[in-house]
């Protein structure tokens, strides 16, 4: 079977590897339909992720159907259904695990970064980490986690009605923010320096968008906020100012969600963290409840799922469309790879 590999070197191969035996006990194997490409196996690509295996298979975001089930698992796991898979693994050990936080396990190791990934016709995986899709196509299946770790980020900070969110950074994983604090009932602003994904971040029921290259930051905040600035504000990016920026933006007495990784080290004004009384939060990845609430969302089809999807590629095109990507990081929302 075909399968797509990284090296550092900006170098991208279609190999070949032997198509996967039958499943094994509690086992369940897929067909990849589509894959999507995340900014991680891009940054990979450009030899940036410092996580990531060398060579490595990327991809975990997926849209599988189930080929094959084997024994022990369970009889809500059928062969034909439309499934995604949880991507992460947790050691079940660590202070993360204890604390039944899974997704932040010290020792985990995501599908196509730590491990190889899910870039391949056919993978095989613990049923444990399947999700059923419910009605939702393979296509927009692998959709589902990027957006889940932008809703986990909204958990993270407790969103509720009475909050103003500012989101920082409209990608794929700010958009999942937005849209659950839409649900929630808050009143969101989507920032970002790229005026084509604010209009899209509208679509997805923001009610202002701030450019946050071509208009004043701060002015614009205090016009919206009456003054207060936002409740809580989610960093999405992962740059020096957007770190400085949520610190020094956010309301008094505000939370800060951060889900970006800040390639080199940001300095703040630490005074804000103890006059403000500041809830500053990690969010990594996403939690199990935190699928089944996109896929939910999803299933209701008001998501403009094809502004999301910026190409469809074969694996064979997939060397062409990175180089493409990494010389226009702020064009693309995903790309998704067609087994
Ligand atoms: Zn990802
Ligand atoms: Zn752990």
């Amino acid at each position: 079977m075909k399968a797509i590999q990284i090296t550092h070197s900006q170098e991208l191969n279609i190999v070949e590897l032997p198509q996967p035996a039958q499943p094994g006990e509690g086992e369940v194997l897929l067909r990849l339909s589509y894959v999507g490409f995340c900014g991680s196996d891009i940054n990979t690509f450009m030899g940036r992720n410092t996580m990531a295996l060398n060579p490595v298979i990327p991809g975990h975001e997926v849209g599988a159907v189930i080929e094959a089930v084997g024994a022990g698992v369970p009889e809500t796991l059928k062969p034909g259904m439309v499934v995604t898979c949880n991507p992460y693994t947790n050691c079940g050990k660590c202070a993360s695990c204890r604390n039944q936080r899974v997704n932040a396990c010290q020792y985990n190791e995501t599908l196509g970064v730590q491990r190889n990934g899910a870039m391949k016709e056919y993978i095989v995986l613990p049923w444990e980490k399947i999700i059923p899709a419910g009605s939702l196509t393979p296509k927009v299946t692998a959709l589902v986690e990027p957006m889940s770790v932008g809703f986990h980020a909204v958990s993270r900070a407790q969103v509720t009605d009475i909050d103003v969110v500012m989101v920082i950074g409209c990608g794929m994983v700010g958009m999942g923010a937005i849209v659950r604090s839409v649900m929630r009932g808050a009143t969101v602003i989507a920032a970002d320096i790229d005026d084509e994904k604010l209009a899209l971040a509208k679509k997805m029921g923001a009610t202002y968008t701030l450019n946050t290259k071509t208009e004043d930051a701060h002015q614009r905040l205090s016009e919206m906020t009456n003054g207060f600035g936002p409740d809580v504000v989610i960093e999405a990016v992962g740059s020096v100012p957007t770190y400085q920026m949520a610190i020094n933006e956010v309301a008094f007495t505000g939370r800060v969600a951060c889900i970006g990784y800040a390639k080199s080290e940001v300095s703040f004004q630490t005074k804000y963290f103890v006059q403000k009384e500041l809830d500053i939060r990690g969010s990594r990845n996403a939690q199990p409840s935190d699928f089944r609430a996109v896929i939910r969302y999803l299933e209701r089809g008001t998501c403009p799922v094809d502004a999301l999807i910026t190409k469809v590629i074969k694996p064979e095109e997939a060397l062409e469309t990175m180089r493409w990507w990494s010389e226009n990081p702020g064009k693309v929302f995903r790309i998704l790879v067609e087994f």
